[in-house]
């Protein structure tokens, strides 16, 4: 059963370029997450990026908030953005998800579609401690999201991967399906999920961090209140 193409089509058309997946916690989701697809939406010219909710396996440190509501409030994030969509096939699974997984499941789902892997320079630099990593760039490209303080590495096997398969133009993640590194520098807002559930379980007020609909679900559900309390 596949509940998620249905919640990813929910905006209407089915876009036929490019998608970007973006995962995270989301827990919750803020403009950090926010600004950053939406930049990598417009430089990258993607019709599509879903957001792709991470599942919480029980024998993993869980979430604050549940599966329910994370998902819901992703998908009041995307609310009134066109090509942003959520997609909850990992967020359904019991098991750990892993990219390598997901990538090929959207792959047999769109043999056509290049398929943009979004994903952090810190994580980037942890890449090849990820499942069958190497196989990642054979299924779609890797966009990595600079964040300060992080330089893409010259050496190693990271630094033979980008000589490999690094490009700086756009045009190539459109016309190929898979096997590209396209690094960005987006613009930073010093948001975290950890500061802001901290700031809520402290009592405080998470407007303008997130959008008012993610905030709403927030305030409704107390997810957050006196679970996290800010410390020191
Ligand atoms: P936590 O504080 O719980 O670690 P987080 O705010 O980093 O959470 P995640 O859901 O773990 O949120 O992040 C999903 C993705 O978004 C990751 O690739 C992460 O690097 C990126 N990200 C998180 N916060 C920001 C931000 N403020 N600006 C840009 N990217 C961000």
């Amino acid at each position: 059963m596949s509940t998620s193409s249905a919640t990813s089509i929910a905006n209407g058309n089915a876009p036929s370029g490019p998608m970007g997946i973006f995962g995270g916690t989301f827990d919750p989701i803020h403009y950090g997450h926010l600004r950053t697809a939406y930049e990598l939406l417009e430089i990258l010219r993607l019709p599509e990026i879903r957001f792709m909710p991470a599942g919480s396996p029980p024998h993993r440190a869980g979430t604050i908030a549940d599966n329910e509501q994370r998902l819901a409030m992703v998908r009041a994030a995307v609310i009134g953005q066109p090509g942003f969509t959520v997609d909850d096939r990992e967020i359904r699974k019991t098991s750990p998800s892993y990219s390598i997984e997901t990538l090929a499941e959207l792959r047999a789902e769109f043999p056509e579609r290049p398929l943009c892997l979004i994903i952090g320079m810190d994580a980037f630099l942890g890449l090849p401690q990820w499942h069958r990593w190497r196989e990642l760039l054979h299924l779609g490209h890797l966009v990595v999201a600079h964040r300060p303080g992080w330089n893409a590495p010259t050496l190693g096997p990271l630094g033979e991967l980008l000589v490999d398969h690094g490009t700086g133009t756009v045009r190539e993640l459109h016309e190929q399906r898979a096997g590209r590194i396209y690094i960005h520098a987006v613009t930073q807002l010093e948001i975290s999920s950890t500061d802001v559930r901290a700031l809520i379980g402290a009592g405080r007020d998470p407007r303008y961090l997130m959008p008012e609909g993610v905030r709403r679900i927030i305030l409704e559900t107390g997810c957050y209140a006196r679970k996290e309390l800010g410390r020191g």
